[in-house]
């Protein structure tokens, strides 16, 4: 009737794939809004699920709505995280095999938070023994132990995740969870030792300092104020609002506790935490002949303490570098410049090493001692594109990181959705699509990628800069459609690119990278390759652990931080081609994390660069809906009895005794499809257009 909304037109669609303008991204922002605005905030693209961010709670995640979403048939309720995992863990089990869940979407848009709720969903809905609860609990509690460690408060996010993680979820044959493995990824080591305005550190250090006991900052030297600490403070604001430094302690703790870290494991992870603030505290100043000198007995009294370190040995190593002169080292001493530059690369070294130490606990806590056949879930949450005004070496890799996950989309959904219409025996025309391997290949390929190109750079002896590296990237790259300079730019691009930097044009679009002084080009390395062997006498048993590791001496080529970075998304795309791949995109509705706000420009960006409009044409390009037969006759068959009797059903439904697929024939016969609208596969039926479906979903409708 006209003048009336239909529930339709009111909360939108709740699958992109039936949008009758499905081509359009208007059309697909109007269903997305509209949705927002009802307070649904998950939409599917066939089985992809859109989820917004609500920046609100909505009482959604709740032991009732889990219960709801249970074991149900994933289209049959309103989209959810929760069907989605659910969907996800029954394939599992009757098909036993293993899937990966991606989310992804840039920061803030709520990727750690959709994760969680995969994680407690099967927390809660697995079977478990009592056995296993312990294995339930610490995996559930592995994740306030690493955002402690590994998130901070930012200006995009206030709980931000620093690192890319990838968690494997075992199940055994009977779908309790049994066991589990993480891996991290490029954690951002930066903001140890320097905050912009607004960010803090990492959370763990806020709470120690707020939340920890009389006795332990005693013992750790600490003063119950983050504002006598030089690494707490550079980006003013180290108190939030929306953070409760004092109770997440608590929490933290207490995880580590269940996660089986020992009372020893516990006081070294500590007095690495307090002495990284007292080595932010070491300040050093030059003298008559521009050395370093330090000024700081007080800090280096507790760090030789925390760290179990004589304290003329650390004071060595905080002023000295070594040299080679001939066949023997000499200690040549810093000036104070390079002091500093030591001081803060030390302490990033040891939060990262421990960090990584970290994981590899919690890993040895969650390995399945049982090694009975198990099938896997495994969840990616991983930093989205990035496209900030200056883009440094960073953004390189995590945007690198990107291209990477869209080519394993390529290769693994558009492959299986061919693989998909084979196997039915359906007829379909490919979906042209940009291949962004030759992106991937500009970035990685051996010998000639730009990776390839940084390494040789790094690791020239001798006159190596930011230049250097440009011009050779130059000269290698010249002509590649996806590669620009200064120098190779046409007129028109080269107002807008400054001689220092290169644009690469992503498959999400483009970006330009500073290269001076944001590609760690200059090797300054080498001179805290003293300070690092001194970490090895150690006593703290986390410290020997973590820097007992060959250093590279100079001798070895060591790996640079950007072939590690290549190799580990190697490995981790090895561990995702051999799994069913799902995804969550996950969208931000406005950068003032506020609820209620919907801000277009901002989404349609998005909706851009996380390709959305292109996974949808691939998943309508032969038919947009398509259902088993089975199904697809439960959904329509009892309507059809009970509220058309008269009008539409003359046979003696809903007792169909015959097989679903000639059910199906004969209720599309009835409903009068004509044969170009529809193709009957091997187990189901495809509808090319959403309208033939709407159709039928309006002539029940007008029945009831
Ligand atoms: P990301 O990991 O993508 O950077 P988060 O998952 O940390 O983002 O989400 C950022 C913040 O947004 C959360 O701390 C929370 O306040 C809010 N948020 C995210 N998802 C939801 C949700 N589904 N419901 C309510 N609030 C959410
Ligand atoms: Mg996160």
């Amino acid at each position: 009737m006209e003048g009336s909304l239909t529930a339709r037109d009111r909360v939108g669609i709740q699958d992109f794939v039936l949008l009758d303008a499905y081509t359009s991204e208007t059309a697909f922002m109007d269903n997305l809004r509209k949705r927002f605005n009802e307070n649904l905030i998950y939409t599917y693209i066939g089985t992809l699920l859109v989820s917004v961010n609500p920046y609100k709670e909505l009482g959604i995640y709740t032991k009732k709505q889990m219960d709801i979403y249970m074991g149900v048939n994933f289209f049959e309720l309103p989209p959810h995280i929760f069907a989605l995992a659910d969907n996800v863990y029954r394939t599992m089990i009757s098909e036993t095999n293993n899937h990966f869940i991606l989310i992804s979407g840039e920061s803030g848009a709520g990727k750690t938070e959709a994760s969680k709720k995969v994680l407690q969903f099967y927390a809660v809905c697995c079977p478990s023994t009592r056995l296993l609860d312990n294995v339930r609990d610490r995996l559930l509690l592995s994740n306030p132990v690493l955002e402690a460690f590994g998130n901070a408060k930012t200006l995009k996010n206030d709980n931000s995740s620093q690192f890319g993680k990838y968690m494997d979820i075992q199940f055994d044959h009977q779908g309790a969870a049994v066991g589990g493995h993480i891996l991290s990824y490029l954690l951002e080591k930066s903001r140890v030792v320097h905050q912009n305005h607004g960010e803090r550190n990492f959370h763990i250090f806020y709470q120690l300092v707020e939340g920890g006991e009389d006795e332990l900052l005693r013992w750790l030297g600490l003063e119950r104020n983050c504002q006598k600490y030089r690494y707490l403070i550079q980006g003013e604001c180290a108190k939030v609002s929306s953070i409760n430094d004092k109770s997440d302690w608590k929490t933290v703790q207490k995880a580590l506790t269940i996660i089986e870290f020992s009372e020893k494991d516990i006081e070294h992870l500590f007095a690495i935490i307090a002495s990284v603030l007292h080595l932010g505290n070491v300040h050093f100043e030059a003298s008559a002949h521009g050395y370093a000198t330090l000024n700081s007995s007080a800090e280096v009294h507790w760090l030789s303490k925390l760290l179990g370190i004589p304290s003329n040995i650390l004071q060595e190593g905080l002023t000295h570098r070594k040299i080679e002169a001939k066949a023997e080292e000499v200690l040549s001493p810093f000036t104070a410049e390079h002091a500093k530059y030591a001081r803060d690369a030390l302490a990033k070294a040891i939060y990262g090493r421990t960090f990584t130490w970290l994981v590899n606990k919690i890993n040895e806590s969650l390995v399945n001692k049982d090694s009975t056949r198990k099938t896997v879930i495994g969840l990616l949450d991983i930093y989205g594109f990035e496209v900030f005004d200056v883009n440094s070496f960073e953004q390189f890799c995590i945007n690198f990181c990107n291209e990477k996950l869209q080519q394993l989309f390529i290769q693994l959904t558009l492959k299986s959705e061919q693989e998909e219409y084979e196997m039915e025996g359906i007829e379909w025309e490919p979906v042209p699509y940009f291949n962004n391997k030759i992106i991937c290949d500009l970035v990685e390929e051996k010998h000639r990628g730009i990776i390839s190109i940084l390494d040789e750079e790094c690791l020239r002896p001798g006159e190596a800069t930011d230049f250097t590296f440009l011009e050779k990237l130059e000269e290698k790259m010249c002509g590649h459609p996806h590669f620009v300079t200064h120098k190779l730019a046409d007129q028109k691009t080269r107002k807008t690119l400054e001689r220092g930097d290169f644009r690469l044009l992503h498959y999400a679009g483009e970006v330009t990278y500073s290269v001076v002084g944001k590609f760690h080009l200059i090797h300054k390395f080498k001179n805290c390759l003293l300070l690092f062997k001194v970490m090895r006498q150690s006593k703290n048993s986390i410290i020997q652990h973590c820097f007992h590791t060959i250093e590279p001496d100079g001798k070895k080529r060591p790996e640079t931080v950007a072939t590690q970075f290549k190799s580990s998304l190697a490995g981790l795309t090895e561990i995702l081609m051999t799994k069913d791949p799902w995804y969550v995109r996950c969208l931000k509705p406005n950068h003032c994390k506020q609820p209620d706000r919907f801000d277009d420009v901002m989404v349609r960006h998005q909706v851009k660069y996380l390709g959305l409009m292109e996974h949808l044409r691939v998943r309508r390009a032969g038919f947009a809906y398509r259902r088993r037969y089975e199904i697809f006759l439960k959904r329509f068959i009892f309507s059809l009895h009970f509220t058309c009797k008269h009008a539409l059903c003359p046979d003696t439904w809903p007792h169909w005794k015959g097989t679903p697929a000639e059910g199906v024939q004969r209720l599309i016969k009835h409903l009068g499809y004509k044969p170009d609208e529809y193709k009957m596969g091997r187990t189901k039926i495809f509808i090319r257009h959403p309208r033939t479906l709407f159709a039928t979903e309006d002539a029940f409708e007008i029945c009831k």
